[in-house]
């Protein structure tokens, strides 16, 4: 159908019931509802239209604060959650993942970090390693960690929220892409994203999700815009970016490191734990994967849960 003449590109930052709210890029807001004949062509009604979804819309004549979305462009790097065996977009068109650690207090978990990889790798999303806290060590003992991750191709970025080393680093990072900062509580999100724009006024105290749930209200996310450009998606639990519904074939596809050994193995199914003639098993042998890596992998397909509580 014929796009309306007022029509123009927008981005979706919150939905809310029936209503969407949709900023054009000047940062204007507009509540929209969406043009029925999309819904009808929307075979899950309650997703026509997600958080992030990048949209058509045109502003009423009559109230131009309120609008009509028209088209929902294709969606990419999604963020999504299981709930009831389904699964479900929380947040559409991510740019990365920022899979924030902390150097010290909770101790740095590499099993932690190999699993939100898996997590980012497997939504389409770029995984950027982000780690905290460094005030609190000699930036030296990280380094054999940050190598490695780096020699993957994975950036790694050192920052402290509390003296303020690596921000200008992170902004450049964040600056006018669309980022969820996953990783577990104590870390310091919170603490990064007050030291990185102050206005953001992220709510502190979130409905809890099995509140949620138990209203049977689709959890879709809330971008929140930074000052110097760009957006942090955050919700109820998108912080914690588990992992689910992996299935033990698939998990060596997000292991960059293992990848390439998997055509040398005997058998073609081959889950490279406790095959004999393993490409992968070889490589750990001989020094080509590291050993850490290839034990976080096999915690993921045995669906070992890794040590996610603080100390
Ligand atoms: P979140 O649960 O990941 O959002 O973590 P918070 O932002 O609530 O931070 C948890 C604790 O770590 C708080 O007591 C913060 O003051 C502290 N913290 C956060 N960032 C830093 C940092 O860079 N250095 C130090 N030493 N402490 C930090
Ligand atoms: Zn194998």
């Amino acid at each position: 159908p014929a796009r309306h003449p007022d029509s123009r590109l927008g981005r979706v930052i919150a939905v809310q019931g029936l209503m969407c709210l949709v900023e054009d890029d000047q940062g204007n807001s507009y509540r929209c509802v969406v043009r029925r004949l999309l819904k009808r062509l929307a075979t899950d009604q309650r997703h026509v239209v997600v958080t992030g979804d990048k949209v058509y819309f045109y502003p009423l004549p009559e109230n131009p604060s309120e609008g009509v979305i028209e088209t929902v462009l294709p969606r990419r790097g999604s963020i999504s959650r299981e709930s009831k065996g389904k699964q479900h977009v929380i947040v559409s068109n991510v740019d990365q993942v920022l899979i924030v650690s902390s150097a010290a207090m909770p101790r740095i978990k590499p099993h932690l970090i190999d699993r939100m990889i898996v997590a980012a790798e497997k939504s389409g999303v770029e995984p950027v390693i982000c780690i905290n806290k460094v005030d609190l060590v000699d930036r030296a003992d990280l380094m054999p960690l940050v190598g490695l991750y780096s020699q993957l191709g994975y950036r790694v970025l050192l920052v402290s929220a509390l003296s303020g080393f690596g921000l200008s680093a992170l902004i450049r990072t964040l600056k006018d892409r669309v980022s969820v900062l996953a990783g577990q509580s104590g870390v310091g999100k919170s603490s990064l994203l007050n030291a990185l724009d102050p206005d953001l006024k992220i709510p502190t105290a979130p409905v809890s999700e099995d509140t949620e749930k138990g209203r049977h209200t689709t959890t879709t996310a809330r971008l929140y815009r930074f000052r110097f450009g760009g957006y942090v998606a955050d919700t109820p639990g998108i912080r914690q970016f588990q992992l689910w519904d992996v299935e033990p074939e698939e998990v060596v596809n997000y292991f960059r490191d293992l990848r390439p050994y998997v055509n040398r193995c005997k058998f073609p199914n081959c889950l490279h734990i406790q095959e004999s003639d393993c490409g992968v098993k070889d490589a750990v042998a001989d020094g080509w994967i590291d050993e850490r890596r290839y034990e976080s992998y096999c915690h993921l397909v045995l669906d070992e849960e890794v040590e996610l509580e603080e100390e």
